[in-house]
């Protein structure tokens, strides 16, 4: 079985971890800082490929597999990791406060049950047996149950423990700062003071990917988009699914807790959170459950997602260094896209013949 260095231990370098040392081979991981502490740190966890893209799109058939490996690869990872993961299937309420929105909503409603998506149109006068709490202004919404969300701390730990436990290594404060071809078709992998050998890379370092130089190729053109999120103390019971609405979303954890995002913000590598960021969280919150209104913020959280030019991730061989494999470029859904990432990245490094998803290859973004 081949070694394989994993640079990044996000939420989807920690998954592919994992996925490959279960498949026996022999990995090692690196992050700059400490696993889960880069954009996985301030993430929602929310598994919702039917909001953000009504119409039909790439993004949204990769969510909807990756949406169905969940069950299975929640079940497994506690097992694996002998340790708890937040995992709700609670479903999303889509809420539209114009009636221009409800009517987006109604015929989107319409579209994705025509695709088999079990979507229900939920009319104003209805959603208060739904939702109690949600806004009076509501002019109706979207009940996706098959949405959900996880715990990414947990789940990103559970994947590193699960990875540790099939033999992997895992080094902390080990900043990758180059890759290179060896002779041989395996990789070098360089940091400041070491370098390692081995006979593939995966490169995972999310928004700072574009900083590792590969030599021969071009910097990945992934660029940081800045998300503030506010974790509220809220009555127990106040909501029982993720609601969202047109400027943001509500998720009800379990400890009784709202977690209210996101902003999105191009101010490069700051991680830094707002004045701005917290009124503009409180105020979205407050427009869509008012009883919000007195809740106060026991946490804000600051990440940067990873943002490729067309939005959809990067995911395959690099054509300049056989051996390295990148999966970064999740910006908005690497929570939601990890199961499936981390399936397609097994079989690139461990099946010669399996090929890139064209949609997803490296190359459309330079010379990669
Ligand atoms: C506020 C907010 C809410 C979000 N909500 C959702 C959501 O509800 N659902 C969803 O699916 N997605 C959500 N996302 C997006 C999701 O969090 C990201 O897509 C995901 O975390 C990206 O994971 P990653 O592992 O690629 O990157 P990261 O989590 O950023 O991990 C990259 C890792 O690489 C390490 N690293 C950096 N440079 C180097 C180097 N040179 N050498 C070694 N290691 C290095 C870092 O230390 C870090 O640990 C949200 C993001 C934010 C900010």
């Amino acid at each position: 079985m081949p070694s394989v260095i994993v640079v990044g231990g996000g939420v989807v370098g920690a998954t592919i971890a994992r996925e490959l040392a279960l498949a026996g081979a022999r990995v090692r991981l690196l992050d700059a800082r400490a696993p889960g502490d880069g954009a996985t740190r301030a993430s929602a966890g929310m598994l919702v490929p039917y909001i953000e893209g009504h119409p039909s799109s790439p993004l949204r058939e990769l969510g909807r597999e990756s949406l169905d490996l969940y069950d299975d690869f929640i079940v497994r990872l506690r097992r694996d990791s002998r340790s708890d993961i937040v995992y709700e299937r609670c479903g999303t309420l889509e809420v539209a406060l114009t009636q221009e929105g409800a009517e987006k909503l109604s015929a989107a409603s319409g579209t994705l049950w025509r695709e088999g998506v079990e979507a229900r149109w939920v009319p104003a006068a209805i959603i208060p047996d739904l939702e109690p709490n949600v806004t009076p202004e509501a002019q109706g919404g979207l009940f996706i149950p098959q949405h959900g969300f996880v715990g990414v701390a947990s789940l990103t730990a559970a994947a590193v423990a699960a990875a540790e436990a099939r033999g992997a290594e895992v080094m902390v404060e080990t900043g990758v700062l180059g890759i290179r071809r060896l002779p041989d078709g395996g990789v070098e992998v360089r940091t400041a003071t070491d370098s390692w050998e081995a006979d593939a890379c995966v490169m995972a370092a999310g928004s700072w990917s574009s900083r590792i130089a590969v030599e021969g190729a071009d910097p990945v053109p992934v660029t940081p988009i800045r998300g503030q999120l506010l974790q509220l103390s809220a009555p127990r019971g106040l909501l029982t699914r993720v609601i969202w609405g047109p400027a943001g979303y509500l998720v009800p954890w379990p400890d009784g807790s709202v977690l209210a995002g996101a902003t999105v913000e191009d101010v490069g590598f700051d991680e830094g959170t707002t004045q701005e960021g917290r009124h503009d969280l409180m105020e979205m919150a407050v427009a869509l459950v008012p009883a919000l209104e007195n809740a106060s913020i026991s946490d804000v959280r600051a990440g940067l997602r990873p943002r490729a030019p067309d939005d959809l991730p990067i995911i395959g061989r690099s054509k300049v260094v056989p051996g390295l494999v990148y999966a970064t470029g999740h910006y908005r859904s690497g929570v939601l896209l990890a199961p499936l990432t981390a399936e397609l990245v097994r079989r690139l490094v461990l099946d010669q013949s399996a090929s890139t998803l064209p949609v997803l290859d490296p190359q459309r973004c330079g010379n990669l």
